[in-house]
């Protein structure tokens, strides 16, 4: 063996900046409101910076990783590096860096939208106002939102930002080896969005800006040689997407080019394997490349192949998705064989940034300590890195340069395979009543007694409802005595007994409202819960809760994904006394409010030891038993909730069929115990379905709301091409503004929607849940609602 082992790096392509605990939101919040100058925000920065780079030195990486950290978001940082601020904001000179970066971040105070939570994926209507905040979507296929750039064909771009330089200065000012990190230019290209030059939107060839924004990079690279940064690390995850082929072709001249400047580049892809990218990937002209090693595992050993050997090769080898310990045996013996073949060339990392994990386990202190110990945030990821290398030195020969080290890395490894054993091995895990169960699941299991015709004439007899009716999406504004006595309640300060009777009077004031309203399918409101997902995972058996694993969701939002550790169960009813409780209130049909198991899954840590999809039929497992629970409870509608569907899909379309149907299959196991005369609704937040919609049917609901209004109503095209089956509730008004919509809009957009999908199988009602309102504006923006659906009805 050689002692080539000895030159095995380590090194992370990012890390959470969102702080231990969450500093940078509440520095940012309090900048926001006016209580924080800019100095003392920026002085945070400096501060966490500062931190996350010695944590990465202290575990041994090689570089620290700069670039990685944003005031709100890495995209919208390229744009002010870039220069490339959209001109319909009119920045003036005497406006700081910081103020635009907010202002095309969050819009100007007329113009804010406020994303609320309805989901985790919502798009505001950047072009309605010229200060109106860049639109948000989804980072690839995580919870990461990312601020789109915007490009018209006069977008030009420059050198406007010393943002990167000053932290690349800052972290070598700390003694730091310095790995800089950019976003690729066709991937920066690939994430924004044509618009015409008068800011309407426009498909215009975002790939013909390519030869103007390269120049810029070039000087980027080119400032951070002279600062004599070790690696440039280059993102271009879209190389793991169906590329179109000038984009694809677009990819060899674009790092001839880079390269040119001579300093090191590393490419980095992620969340994919390449496909048939992988030998594009391995023959561009720079020095290093990066693979996932967990989504592209069986692409490794081809990669290793393929990459010229004079080139370094970066293994993703731990999960940076996820918050499992990695298996290091396992990891060894997938590096192993490539440590040998490419002697001196390679590099350990994990799978992706870790800004997608969670900070650190230290925090835990409430954690059951078992499971604890299945589990690594991004700092024990960081000592796994280097855990693994040197594991690699040792195991080629070249020994550790003392016997305590040696020592030391033995003793680790010895407990990270105990703990993988533990795991293994746990009747935590494993509940054989679970097993048994989904193995004996009938066929049929996934299907309502009758088809849907049968069906709606029989709710239709039993239920009575006028044509066009009303109904809401389940939850009512959280006003702040609900948000504080939940608060109480966890905190131990309010018994349950005046907990429940808190919440009771809660959800009779939200009938009353809703009857003196006249509305006609009604909600109980949802004044329980405090979040769609947590409210049942807390309720199963599985899932776990951490007090500080938060993930950055967007700007200063987090998300605390449960993490579900075994297999799913429900030891009892979990929604069916307050439902009762509700329905007891009134006539009108009370209607249960489910959260589906697709949606559970997606905003959950999942398990790594099986497969999504069988997870996902445990979870709707349980929710079929709420359903049936609901059902002998005298509850004949019941809504269960999927707005993560679309989010689940694959980066790959290959992958898309695979995935709908065992998740559309999932959806209906829950739905499928409810009898004929059971009316199954569902909520998804976005409408955008058109290529998905065959699948959308396949779900079955016998309702199904959207959210349309935002759109115009133009999403439903989609749903009247393909001629929906089913009933169908498209949103009339927009929740994540306090504007309350007048009934003639509402009126034009039902008669929009009459044109496209036949009346007598439409509902009204708004966009998506009300939680975040207050009562005032919900109040009227509801008789409005009420009101326009009284007109269609005479229309009609
Ligand atoms: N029933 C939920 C609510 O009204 C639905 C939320 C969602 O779609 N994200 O709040
Ligand atoms: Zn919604």
């Amino acid at each position: 063996m050689t002692n080539s082992n000895k030159t095995i790096h380590s090194h992370i392509l990012g890390f959470p900046r969102i702080g231990a605990a969450r500093e940078l939101k509440f520095a940012l919040e309090a900048n926001w409101r006016g209580e924080l100058p800019d100095a003392q925000l920026e002085a945070v920065g400096r501060d966490l910076r500062a931190r996350h780079w010695a944590l990465q030195q202290n575990s041994g990486l090689d570089f620290v990783t700069v670039g990685d950290f944003a005031y709100y978001d890495q995209v919208a940082n390229h744009v002010q590096l870039l220069g490339c601020e959209p001109a319909r904001y009119g920045f003036t000179p005497e406006q700081t860096q910081l103020s635009r970066y907010f202002t095309m971040a969050r819009g100007d105070s007329s113009a804010r939208h406020d994303h609320a939570d309805c989901g985790h994926d919502h798009a505001n209507d950047g072009g309605l106002h010229a200060s109106a905040a860049l639109e948000m979507t989804k980072w690839f296929d995580t919870n990461y939102h990312y601020l789109v750039p915007e490009f018209t064909p006069e977008t030009e771009f420059s050198l406007a930002c010393e943002r990167l330089f000053d932290e690349v200065a800052e972290a070598q000012a700390l003694g730091h080896a310095v790995k800089a990190v950019l976003i690729g230019p066709l991937s920066f290209l690939w994430l924004g969005k044509g618009k015409a030059a008068d800011g309407g939107a426009d498909g215009f060839d975002r790939l013909a800006l390519l030869d103007k924004l390269l120049p810029v990079y070039g000087q980027v690279l080119d400032r951070l040689k002279a600062q004599g940064v070790r690696w440039v690390q280059v993102d271009e995850p879209i190389l793991g997407l169906d590329l179109p082929a000038p984009w694809r072709s677009a990819f060899e001249n674009t790092y001839w080019q880079l390269n040119q400047v001579g300093v090191p580049l590393l490419l980095a892809t992620y969340f994919s394997p390449l496909e048939e990218n992988l030998s594009l990937a391995c023959r561009l002209p720079v020095a290093g490349l990066h693979v996932d090693g967990v989504r592209a595992a069986h692409e490794l050993t081809s990669i290793a192949d393929w990459l010229p050997v004079h080139k370094v090769l970066s293994v993703g080898i731990v999960d940076g998705r996820n918050i499992w310990r990695t298996d290091l045996d396992a990891a060894l013996a997938v590096l192993a064989p490539i440590a040998d073949k490419r002697a001196g060339k390679l590099w350990l990392s994990a799978s992706c940034s870790l800004l997608h994990a969670p900070f650190t386990l230290a925090a835990e202190t409430a954690l059951d300590g078992e499971i604890k110990s299945w589990l690594a945030f991004a700092t024990e990821k960081l000592d796994e890195l280097h855990l693994l290398k040197q594991a690699l030195r040792v195991d080629a020969g070249a020994g550790l340069d003392d016997a305590a080290a040696a020592a030391a890395t033995a003793a680790a490894l010895a407990t990270s395979r105990a703990a993988i054993a533990g795991r293994r091995a746990s009747a935590r895990v494993h509940q054989s009543a679970v097993r048994e169960r989904v193995a004996a699941l009938p066929a049929d299991a996934d299907q309502r007694r009758s088809a849907f015709p049968q069906r709606q004439a029989q709710q239709r007899a039993r239920f009575k409802l006028p044509a066009f009716p009303t109904t809401t999406i389940g939850s009512f504004p959280q006003t702040p005595a609900i948000r504080a006595a939940r608060a109480g309640f966890k905190r131990g300060e309010l018994d349950a007994a005046a907990y429940e009777i808190k919440m009771r009077e809660e959800i009779a004031y939200a009938v009353r409202r809703q009857e003196e309203l006249e509305l006609d399918v009604l909600v109980h409101g949802e004044a329980e819960r405090n979040d769609m997902v947590e409210y049942f995972g807390e309720q199963l058996d599985g899932f776990v809760f951490t007090q500080l694993g938060w993930v950055q969701s967007y700007g200063s939002r987090c998300v605390k994904p449960p993490i579900i550790f075994g297999d799913v169960s429900r030891p009892k009813p979990m929604t069916v006394a307050w439902t009762v409780h509700a329905q007891s209130l009134t006539a009108r049909p009370m209607k249960g409010m489910l959260t589906g198991p697709i949606t559970i899954l997606q905003w959950s840590f999942v398990r790594d030891d099986q497969p999504r999809a069988l997870t996902a039929l445990q979870i709707a497992l349980a929710i079929r038993d709420e359903v049936a629970d609901l059902e002998q409870a005298g509850i004949g509608i019941i809504q269960i909730d999927e707005p993560a569907v679309r989010e689940g899909l694959p980066l790959r379309r290959s992958r898309w069929d695979a995935y709908l149907d065992w998740a559309t299959r999932a959806f209906r196991v829950s739905a499928s115990a409810a009898a004929d005369g059971t009316q199954i609704h569902t909520h998804m937040c976005y409408a955008e379905f058109n290529d998905i919609l065959p699948q959308i049917a396949a779900m079955d609901a016998d309702v199904i709301t959207i959210e349309t209004s935002r759109s115009d109503m133009e999403l439903l095209n989609g749903f009247g091409q393909f001629r929906y089956p089913n009933e169908i509730g498209p949103g009339v008004y927009d929740i994540h503004s306090p504007r309350v919509p007048g009934k003639e809009e509402m009126v034009r957009l039902l008669r929009k929607a009459g044109a496209v999908i036949p009346p007598a199988n439409l509902w009204v009602n708004p966009d998506c849940g009300l939680k975040t309102r207050g009562w005032a504006e919900t109040d009227t923006a509801l008789r409005n609602m009420v009101a326009a659906a009284r007109q269609l009805r005479a229309e009609h």
